[in-house]
């Protein structure tokens, strides 16, 4: 096999055969016999010619078989996670993870850091006082079987082609492809030895998905995947245009998912989490009320056993950040929009997010939003309020926010989060 002979069909618009992926994968990621400027040909000629759903598939299967693929089978709850492609205040693992413990299901949420505008599950959970991230394979099976919820960092065993491959399309402009983006999510959720998987698509202005064709595409590539893995799949392609709910940064967003916990929160989080557990539920095959579990505190209790097992001290209360500057209204009016990418990339200049892997995160850091689309406010009314340890940190953030918060004179209505549900099942 020659790498030339793989590039050369894919950028005559040919299939892969099964045999050159599996080569291609296996080598590439094990060894240097492949260079990364051939590599680096591979994925632009897939980014320009696209692949075909079961050569996707088996594109796929090659990157999962390149690392280890956990075996959960000897935990006795089905098995049970959800993914999402990112969005400015989602903070929704740290709810659905604990609620479908509570209703019997076991959940091994694996992630990775934040990268860029949309905070990481990990960054989030490690803004609470003693909680550690790193799990053993041993640890995480008990905790699955016990508490029924995990939240960990993915070990450097999964998917490893993708890490290699990643940081390719990184620097030669193909990350944004709709083959590469399915493959990379899914090769690492599916060696997590998961049986059923929720995708959140997300689409809009804050999103990865700038526009709902691209987003719906997405969806339908990474369920017909998981479905020729064995993985029960479906994805709701979901609204990203606002933040959702009212905090960006990482002890803001656990404060605000500790609220839906504890029968509160906003409307939009709380419909989304109960959107997406009741899709993780039906495909776990769990037939529960996933509103009446939130309500009943359980999913609560399951969130703080598995924060303590895992090292965590939630009595100390989260931590604070050492000042707050408010952004005012610049006039009256009703709230059309609070621009999810602009709170982002504002909650990421304050501190909460990373620019490089190997940067740390403030665990205060953030933007709260005082307002939401259709509420009424005077001008001059305080709209957002930015957090830091450094203050110098305000001017830049505040240069990003204006104009973020769309004020006019129409009253809006608020849509559906979800907006369409695609299942495999
Ligand atoms: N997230 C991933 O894990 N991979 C991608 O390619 C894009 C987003």
């Amino acid at each position: 096999m020659r790498a030339h002979d793989v590039i050369v069909t894919k950028r005559d618009g040919g299939r892969l055969s099964d045999e050159q992926i599996d080569w291609f994968i296996s080598t590439y990621s094990a060894s240097d016999e492949i260079a990364d400027e051939q590599a680096a040909a591979l994925i632009m000629a897939i980014f320009l010619n696209g692949m075909e759903p079961d050569e996707l598939a088996h594109w796929t299967g090659a990157m999962i078989d390149s690392g280890d693929r956990l075996d959960l089978s000897s935990i006795d709850r089905p098995t049970v996670d959800k993914h999402s492609t990112g969005g400015v205040g989602d903070k929704v693992s740290l709810i659905v993870v604990p609620l479908l413990a509570a209703c019997g299901a076991a959940v091994p949420q694996l992630s990775g850091r934040g990268l860029g505008h949309t905070g990481g599950t990990l960054d989030k959970m490690e803004s609470i006082p003693g909680w550690r991230a790193e799990m053993s394979l041993d640890q995480m099976r008990r905790q699955l079987g016990s508490i029924g919820g995990v939240i960990a960092g993915a070990s450097a065993s999964l998917a490893p082609a993708d890490r290699k491959l990643y940081a390719l399309r990184d620097v030669t402009g193909t990350v944004e492809s709709i083959p590469l983006i399915a493959s990379s999510i899914m090769s690492k959720k599916i060696a997590e030895g998961t049986q059923a998987l929720t995708l959140d698509v997300k689409v809009g202005s804050g999103a990865f998905m700038p526009d709902l064709e691209s987003a719906d595409a997405l969806a339908r590539a990474m369920v017909r995947i998981g479905e020729a893995h064995g993985v029960a799949t479906s994805a709701l392609v979901t609204r990203m245009d606002n933040v959702l709910g009212m905090t960006a940064g990482n002890a803001l967003e656990v404060t605000e998912a500790i609220d839906v916990l504890s029968g509160g929160g906003p409307p939009d989080v709380v419909d989304l989490s109960l959107a997406l557990a009741g899709d993780m539920a039906r495909l776990a095959g769990i037939d529960v009320d996933v509103a009446a579990v939130l309500a009943s505190g359980a999913a609560l209790e399951s969130f703080e056993a598995m924060v303590t097992a895992q090292g965590g001290d939630l009595s100390a209360g989260l931590p604070v950040a050492r000042h707050v500057r408010h952004v005012h209204a610049v006039e009256p009016g009703v709230v059309q929009r609070v621009d999810a990418r602009r709170v982002g990339v504002a909650a990421w200049l304050l501190g909460a997010g990373r620019a490089r892997k190997e940067d740390p995160v403030s665990a205060t850091a953030g933007v709260v939003t005082l307002v939401r689309p259709g509420d009424e406010v005077e001008g001059g009314q305080p709209v957002l309020a930015l957090h830091a340890d450094d203050e110098a940190r305000f001017d830049r953030a505040e240069r990003e926010l204006e104009g973020c918060v769309g004020i006019g004179p129409a009253s809006i209505d608020a849509l559906p989060i979800v907006i369409e549900t695609i299942s495999g099942h």
